[in-house]
């Protein structure tokens, strides 16, 4: 159990970020002044957020916008829209976004942010508001150079557009570099909305790769069909992989044959309705069932803490891939070691959203933009390389993939706070 959790940000995501911190730095000879300064948010910021309803009413939602690491450059980092958030599970996907950028090499320190809200149950209206009137409120928080939100679960390139409209109605000018993932006619980037479930994609033909598996005898299971398990369905079915299962929130859909995964995403196209009632391409199973299905990859990419100590001694995959932030609880984490199940980490696996984030900003600042061949095989380049050198140092010092992606991460964070000194 972790130690010394401030009272404000005990949950348990960022018990979880905090107890996985704490196991890494075990393999590190670490300043203890230092661990204590990356234990917990640099800053932290919660705000609420008054809305006016269609029908008249005025409710207000709580938001927060949590920045972990300032020491690396600006703060970059989704925001999510989910009944939810708290102070403590932002806090602890704002220190996911640190090691994550400081791995890929990104010139970034992590941040998120958040609005406890069901987004399903607003209007567009009403939708729009919330975001303009959080933004307003976090509003010193951000800039191109301060801090960078982008997408995340419950959000999209539309909200994107609201907050560089606001940001920008502030400060008088159109700033397109004060968020990523935005449409591309403000600025956004192509390939930017598919990057996440890309990287995915990337990853896993590189852990196929280095064990000799071939993608076209491999079979699939996605849990989550949102932004990064769609598309990386999408991508795996095209580059010839057999998806055996796919859920969202209402369960999930199953045929060991392979599903039509593109003829799956044009009927959601008409009226989204819920994958388990798509049984003309394959038969409705539990949420539970489908985690546990005999499949080569298994990729969990909705929420956190999914794969638990109930279900990790079912769990009947090769490899487990975290599209997903902190899909994985600790205790499950080791019986999946103890298994022989290799587990890619998330602060590797879902890179991909936050590297073309990088590309979309860079271009933004250049104003110039970049061919989406181009974007992709550059991402694949930077996701490949951290994956091959985590891969290469869990061998060598023979510890998880998780341990030596955190060591990776801590490591670069320190050093730029070593060079920097401790101000004043
Ligand atoms: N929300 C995504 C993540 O968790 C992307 C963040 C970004 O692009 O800044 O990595």
């Amino acid at each position: 159990m972790p130690t010394n959790i401030p009272a404000e940000l005990d949950h348990p995501t960022f018990r979880l970020a905090v107890a996985q911190f704490d196991q890494a730095v075990q393999h590190m000879a670490l300043d203890p002044n230092m661990l204590e300064r990356l234990k917990s948010p640099q800053r932290a910021l919660a705000v609420s957020v008054p809305v006016r309803m269609d029908d008249g009413r005025v409710e207000v939602f709580r938001g927060y916008r949590v920045q972990h690491d300032l020491s690396r450059g600006p703060t970059k980092g989704g925001i999510r829209y989910h009944p939810d958030v708290t102070l403590g599970e932002v806090s602890a996907l704002a220190m996911w976004m640190t090691w994550k950028t400081a791995l890929a090499g990104l010139p970034f320190g992590g941040a998120k942010g958040g609005v406890a809200v069901n987004p399903t149950c607003l209007t567009t209206g009403e939708l729009e508001r919330l975001t303009r009137r959080y933004i307003a409120e976090i509003f010193p928080f951000l800039g191109p150079d301060k801090d960078i939100p982008a997408p995340d679960v419950g959000t999209n390139a539309q909200t994107m557009a609201w907050i560089m409209d606001t940001y920008s109605q502030q400060v008088g000018f159109s700033v397109r570099d004060v968020v990523t993932g935005k449409p591309l006619s403000i600025g956004g980037s192509l390939g930017r909305e598919e990057a996440t479930g890309r990287g995915v994609v990337d990853i896993t033909m590189e852990v196929l790769h280095y064990f000799h598996f071939d993608l076209s005898d491999t079979t699939v299971v996605i849990e989550g069909f949102g932004n990064v398990g769609s598309h990386a369905a999408r991508i795996l079915y095209e580059e010839g992989a057999k998806v055996i299962g796919i859920s969202d929130r209402f369960g999930g859909l199953y045929n060991p044959k392979g599903l039509d995964i593109p003829a799956i995403i044009t009927e959601r196209k008409k009226e989204k309705p819920p994958l388990p009632s798509l049984t003309q391409f394959g038969e409705s199973i539990l949420h539970e069932d489908l985690l546990t299905l005999p499949c080569r990859v298994l990729i969990p990419a909705a929420l956190a803490e999914q794969i638990t100590s109930t279900n990790a001694p079912k769990i009947q995959c090769q490899f487990l891939i975290e599209g997903a932030n902190g899909p994985t609880t600790l205790a499950a984490d080791s019986i999946l070691h103890d298994r022989g199940i290799m587990v890619i980490p998330d602060i590797v696996a879902n890179a991909g959203g936050v590297i073309v984030s990088y590309f979309e900003w860079a271009q933004d600042a250049q104003r110039f933009s970049w061919e989406e061949a181009h974007i992709h095989s550059r991402l694949q380049s930077i996701i490949t390389k951290a994956f091959n050198r985590i891969l290469q140092q869990a061998e060598d010092k023979k510890i998880t993939m998780r341990t030596a992606a955190l060591i990776a991460g801590i490591e670069e964070v320190a050093m730029a706070h070593e060079c920097r000194g401790l101000y004043p």
